[in-house]
């Protein structure tokens, strides 16, 4: 494919990091099995084929609004088009093992490369290497991934102004099975705090290990389903990457 031209000229292209959505998606074990069932099907004599989708809202890649874990919370079906869109994104690799926590020693050293002046990220990719188990081991995938801190959460909202999205290639930005952690996490993310700029959005479960180097990422567009009065939903996402 012919990559595009950007306004200061250079190549680009634009890539989809959200997975597709299957009946073999992994979810989180509290959630229903994905189910897509044909309903009309040509090759049964129907003059059309259609399928009948049922998925909880957090299934597969999905896109998490503070209406999640709190009660006045805004929804992601609020959200207009370009608050969705950012345009000042950075990758931050973060090796991982299983069911290890994320802190903020782990994401200081890639912001300290920055000048305080420039930290104007408005969205943080947490890439822990987890998703090489997306297809290859779904248990230890859904029940075994890292997580972030409540205290790094807070510490990229207090250091990171423009920060509007935290998105991360687990499924879960919490680990596994800890409720009040999982609580402690979202809350610290979602609730509206004078000091620390605009609520957080999470986006999880991302095929981010294509990305190929940290300095190539441009843009990130992230397409929710629009669905009336839910808090989250399933969505696309898309980077523009600088091609090599
Ligand atoms: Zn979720």
């Amino acid at each position: 494919m012919e990559n595009k031209k950007n306004d200061s000229g250079n190549d680009y292209k634009y890539i989809r990091i959200s997975y597709n959505l299957t009946e073999d998606t992994p979810v989180h074990p509290d959630l229903a099995k994905i189910t897509i069932t044909p309903k009309n099907q040509i090759k049964e004599g129907d003059s059309y084929n259609t399928s009948v989708i049922t998925a909880e809202n957090h299934s597969g890649t999905h896109v998490d609004a503070p209406a999640h874990f709190l009660k006045n919370g805004r929804s992601i079906f609020t959200y207009d088009p370009n608050e969705l869109t950012f345009k000042k994104p950075l990758i931050v690799d973060c090796p991982k093992k299983p069911d290890e926590l994320i802190h903020e020693e782990d994401l200081s050293p890639t912001l300290k490369h920055y000048n305080v002046d420039n930290l104007d990220f408005d969205c943080i990719l947490i890439r822990t290497g987890f998703g090489k188990y997306h297809d290859t081991d779904t248990l230890k995938y859904l029940t075994k991934n890292p997580g972030i801190s409540p205290e790094a959460v807070f510490y990229l909202r207090s250091n990171l102004p423009k920060l509007a999205c935290l998105a991360i290639d687990t499924v879960s930005m919490s680990r596994y099975g800890r409720m009040e952690e999982m609580i402690r996490v979202h809350q610290t993310a979602f609730s509206a705090n004078d000091g620390l700029g605009k609520p957080l959005l999470f986006v999880e479960d991302l095929d981010i290990e294509s990305i190929p180097t940290a300095g190539s990422l441009e843009e990130v567009m992230v397409i929710p389903w629009q669905v009336g009065g839910i808090d989250s939903a399933p969505c696309t996402v898309l980077v523009k990457i600088k091609s090599e």
